[in-house]
């Protein structure tokens, strides 16, 4: 049987495959890549707006082109064939190469950004990338563009372009296609549009001599603390700023309610899924252009060790760092017990969580460690409704154990790292607190055997036992 019957290719190999749909999805694709590349190599262009137009409809009917082509035609259901054997998807060569062009974009973003073409031309002008979006920030704004506002737009256009493809790919699944166009929405709405087009309005007024209408721009979806410096000194005073009310205070209460109350009553009636798989932009990122890369996820007993040490001790850094703040703020001073709040707290956190751990190693190494190295090992606010979800949740994971042919295609897909079947095999609910309930493994399941479910805790708690799982073996604790 012919490797191409199956559609399975091996390394190197698997360019012959591809049809032409998804040959020409590809060059227009990597075209737009390409444009971004070559501007963040220092080249300015002369008509920026043109270009990058070029770039955005590039990037989106390219990946609708590949799309069309790898699921046109067939019959529905998941398409992971030949994921191990491609060098893109298995720790190959192009796998170790868009991790490192990531982690490098990363790097330039946060310490770098003059090397993107930030503020380094006449008179302070961008040039090269930054440049490239310069039409769109005025088109919102009426100024030019930051690093930040560059990120936010290619983030957006990624999870959007990609989130097109993640739906036509699990079309036969209802689950999916909800959460993937609710997270497209969150991102493009209330994470990009809806902030720049009020901070456009703001900064119009006034420019044009007017006055500040209160259009405080802020994503309102993003909550400590992951979002840590909410509570940081500039940014409390800024939503109390009398020019910024009433939505500045609005925001501020919301922050606060979202957090203390909202959070855990949502999680405790649906489980942590309603954050992590429908709303949050670093998920929404994960589940879209992290997809190819789910399988690389550690099923080590190993690897679950480091993740509940790791992210908890990220919650408690963060409310120790929250919590001196704070008290820097209301007692009016910048140190804490002789300790410079910014130089001994904040910045730390901000490097070593906020930058490198978030951002570097959250989305860099997707290609060789999977597309939840954050959500897994790192974010407070998964720790946090973790937590609740573990403990004080109606949501679980069923299982029809009698009917589990131990495939392992749940446990292979778990973005999370969790040994899904060894669940499954023994009929057991699986209460994870690191499950962001995508729902994958249910998708997956080629015999109906898992389910997400919100339910009664006391039957949820039922037939659980605090048990110690991963490829490894498994064991129950007395
Ligand atoms: S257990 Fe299932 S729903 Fe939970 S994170 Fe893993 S694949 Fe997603
Ligand atoms: S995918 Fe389904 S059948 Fe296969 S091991 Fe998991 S639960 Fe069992």
């Amino acid at each position: 049987m012919a490797e191409q019957e199956l559609n399975f290719s091996v390394s190197g190999k698997y360019a012959q495959y591809l049809n032409l749909w998804q040959k020409l999805g590809m060059i227009l694709a990597l075209s737009g890549t390409g444009i971004i590349l070559i501007t963040w190599g220092g080249v300015s262009l002369t008509n920026n707006a043109a270009w990058l137009t070029v770039v955005i409809l590039s990037i989106f009917i390219g990946t609708v082109m590949f799309t069309y082509g790898t699921y046109a035609g067939k019959t529905a259901g998941i398409k992971n064939d030949g994921v191990y054997f491609r060098s893109h998807t298995a720790r190959g060569a192009i796998g170790w190469a868009v991790g490192i062009v990531l982690t490098a974009f990363y790097v330039f973003l946060y310490w770098f950004p003059s090397y993107l073409g930030y503020q380094t031309g006449v008179n302070g002008t961008n040039e090269g990338l930054i440049a490239l979006f310069d039409p769109l920030s005025y088109f919102f704004k009426g100024k030019p563009a930051s690093q930040w506002f560059v990120y936010g737009s290619i983030y957006t256009l990624v999870i959007v372009s990609l989130g097109i493809k993640f739906i036509v790919k699990y079309r036969h699944n209802r689950y999916h296609i909800i959460r993937t166009i609710s997270v497209m929405i969150a991102q493009l709405g209330l994470a990009y549009l809806v902030p720049e087009i009020l901070a456009g309005m703001n900064y119009n007024d006034v420019s044009q001599g007017g006055e500040y209408l209160g259009w405080y721009d802020a994503d309102l979806k993003n909550v400590w603390p992951l979002d840590y410096d909410f509570f940081y000194g500039w940014h409390l005073d800024a939503m109390q700023q009398k020019a910024y009310q009433p939505i500045g205070m609005i925001y501020l209460v919301w922050g606060i309610l979202l957090f203390l109350i909202v959070t855990p009553i949502i999680t405790y009636f649906v489980g942590k899924r309603w954050y992590c798989s429908w709303v949050c932009g670093c998920g929404g990122l994960a589940e879209t252009a992290g997809d190819p890369y789910r399988h690389l996820s550690s099923k080590k007993l190993s690897a679950w060790k480091l993740e509940r040490w790791l992210i908890h001790a990220v919650l408690v850094l963060v409310f120790l760092m929250t919590a001196v703040t704070l008290y820097g703020y209301f007692f009016n001073t910048g140190t804490f017990f002789g300790l410079e709040i910014y130089t001994y707290f904040q910045k730390p956190y901000g490097f070593v969580i906020g930058a490198i751990f978030s951002g570097i190693v959250g989305v860099g190494f997707y290609p060789l460690l999977g597309n939840r190295v954050w959500c897994r090992f790192g974010c407070p606010m998964a720790a946090y409704m973790g937590i609740i979800q573990r403990f004080k949740s109606r949501f679980r994971i069923t299982t029809n154990g009698g009917q589990c042919i131990s495939c392992g295609n749940c446990s292979t897909y778990c973005e999370q790292g969790i040994d899904v079947r060894a669940y499954a095999q023994k009929g057991q609910n699986i209460v994870r607190a690191s499950c962001v309930g995508c729902g994958v493994c249910s998708a997956v399941c080629p015999r109906g055997v898992l389910k997400l479910e919100n339910g009664p805790e006391e039957k949820r708690l039922g037939n659980e036992g605090p048990i110690v799982l991963g490829n490894d073996g498994f064991k129950i604790e007395k």
